[in-house]
């Protein structure tokens, strides 16, 4: 299981991957298991700018990227 990250948003450890997209098996079962949040079907057009967000709050919803220093 992957451990959950510093969410920015509420400080609490509940930040995990961020699925984007029509999710596959794999992304599914880490979704299921709570490992991971499904941020919902559609993809961005245009893409925006890396790092995209890549990492969601389990707990309030915030997303955020963890290539990016926290900004506060
Ligand atoms: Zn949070």
């Amino acid at each position: 299981m992957t451990r959950p990250l510093l969410c920015p948003g509420c400080g609490e450890r509940e930040g995990v991957r961020l699925v984007l997209g029509y999710p596959n098996a794999q992304a599914r079962a880490e979704v299921e298991r709570g490992d991971a949040v499904w941020g919902g079907c559609f993809m961005p057009y245009p893409p925006p700018p890396r790092p995209w967000v890549d990492t969601a709050c389990r707990a309030c919803g915030a997303q955020w990227s963890s290539e990016a220093k926290p900004s506060r």
